[in-house]
């Protein structure tokens, strides 16, 4: 069973391997950020109240966070595995989770931990951007679109998140140090810990992960 998450700081390149890795092994990518932005663009309550959190860069409450994920993991689609992106990031989040897959019977059954200094983060998220329509992500220097400002896969409009700013990411970036960064320990100590190193190429990191998938799925 491959029941994943998915962790690390903004950019460290969750996003981008998510991206190889559901289209490799056909399980849903759960990102609590994508369904957030989701909701926002169709403007529906639950939208209207993370808008304000997201742009900030703060994390949206538990409570919330925890619900979405809840109805999530309980489709039909998630019972033969998933890769969770963005979540857990807090203890309670970590804690809720524990609870909800073992009353689904289906215990997470790795942690991919993305490494990457803090110089480097900064680098890759202020130059970042998003196709608005797919959500290819792309970067101003080291991964250029072959139009500017549209998207290679689906020609999409190429955006700048709101919380991509300089700003905006100091406040992600101290919120993930002191609330998710913890969570390292709490998954060490269940044995579900793996670490890779976030700053090598996307290949090589890809290949890393394959190994990582293919142990845990054989336990
Ligand atoms: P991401 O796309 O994962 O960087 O998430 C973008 C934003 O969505 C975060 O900065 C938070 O404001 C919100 N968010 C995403 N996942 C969570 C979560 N697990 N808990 C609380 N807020 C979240």
């Amino acid at each position: 069973m491959l029941n994943i998450i998915l962790m690390g700081p903004p950019g460290a390149g969750k996003g981008t391997q998510a991206k190889k890795l559901i289209a490799a092994y056909g399980i849903p990518h759960i990102s609590t950020g994508d369904m957030f932005r989701e909701a926002i663009k169709a403007g529906t309550p639950l939208g209207k109240e993370a808008a304000g959190y997201i742009n900030e860069g703060r994390l949206v409450p538990d409570e919330v966070t925890i619900g979405l994920v809840k109805e999530r993991l309980s489709k039909a689609d998630c019972q033969h595995g998933y890769l969770l992106d963005g979540f857990p990031r807090t203890l309670p989040q970590a804690e809720a989770l524990k609870e909800l897959t073992s009353e689904l019977h289906s215990p997470i059954s790795g942690v991919i931990n993305f490494s990457c200094d803090k110089d480097e983060l900064i680098r890759r998220i202020s130059g970042r951007r998003v196709c608005r329509n797919c959500g290819a992500p792309y970067h101003v220097e080291t991964l250029k679109p072959k139009v500017e400002g549209v998207c290679d896969i689906c020609g999409g409009e190429l955006y700048q998140r709101k919380d991509d700013t300089v700003e905006a990411l100091k406040t992600r970036l101290s919120v993930y140090y002191k609330d998710t960064k913890p969570l390292e320990e709490f998954y060490r100590q269940e044995g579900l810990l793996h670490e890779v190193d976030g700053l090598l190429g996307v290949d090589e990191l890809f290949k890393k992960i394959n190994v990582i998938f293919r142990e845990v799925d054989q336990r």
